[in-house]
């Protein structure tokens, strides 16, 4: 379990803390806003009503002991930036930070910001990438057009086997696991009966995905 500090619980920033939360990780929310720091107060570890650029402040909550701060304040630039210095000053070990404006992303990288993350343009990207392939459920990117992607089988998959339904992509995609109710069968043989339902996680270049996917649904 890490520790994880949350500063401003905005959209964003609550967001992430609640299902950091769910993931079974202790997490502090800062706000100075009230009425949000007591919204929050009964699904965090623990909520403080900070002002995060006052340096005292902020240094009483002893955040140098957090494995990851996450700078979370959106629209006031000038507060987000404050506060990593102060972070840094502490020596919190990784901080994250959100970013509204590419001259905000360049002083945050130059003063050290560990991960720099642009919520609307990545959920963006996202979401175009969801839109392409509706089949797909989710997906990571591994790089190098590498993909790891989950499927659902339709109904006419029920007691096909993977090599006849992927065939000639039986070479070019790997069939990592397959969940059936609860249940998780890995790395499954070519002869592996589907049924209706059944999600598989399928790993393979982005070419031999666009091609086995869809004869999955
Ligand atoms: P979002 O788009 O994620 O909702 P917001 O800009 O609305 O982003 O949320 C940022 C949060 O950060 C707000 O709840 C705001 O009260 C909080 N915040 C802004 N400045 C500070 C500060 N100096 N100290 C602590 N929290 C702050």
């Amino acid at each position: 379990m890490a520790q994880f500090a949350v500063i401003g619980l905005g959209r964003f920033g609550s967001a992430c803390a609640l299902e950091l939360m769910k993931m079974g990780h202790s997490v502090l929310g800062v706000d100075t806003n009230p009425k949000l720091v007591n919204k929050y107060a009964d699904q965090l570890n623990r909520a403080v009503i900070a002002d995060v650029t006052d340096r005292q402040a902020l240094e009483e909550l002893g955040l140098d002991n957090y494995d990851v701060v996450l700078v979370a304040i959106g629209a006031d630039i000038e507060a987000c930036l404050v506060c990593v210095v102060h972070l840094k000053s502490f020596g919190v070990p990784t901080i994250w930070a959100k970013a509204i404006s590419h001259a905000q992303h360049l002083i945050l990288a130059k003063i050290g910001v560990n991960r720099i993350i642009h919520p609307e343009e990545e959920m963006g990207i996202r979401v175009a990438q969801m839109l392409s392939y509706p089949m797909v459920n989710d997906y990571i990117t591994l790089g190098n057009g590498d993909y790891i992607v989950e499927v659902t089988a339709s109904d006419n998959m029920n007691g096909q086997t993977i090599k006849d339904v992927l065939r000639e992509q039986m070479d070019d995609v790997q069939v990592l696991l397959i969940k059936r109710r609860g249940q998780t069968t890995i790395q499954p043989d070519a002869d592996f009966a589907l049924h209706a339902k059944d999600l598989l996680i399928l790993l393979g270049q982005l070419q031999a995905l666009r091609t086995a996917a869809p004869k999955l649904v």
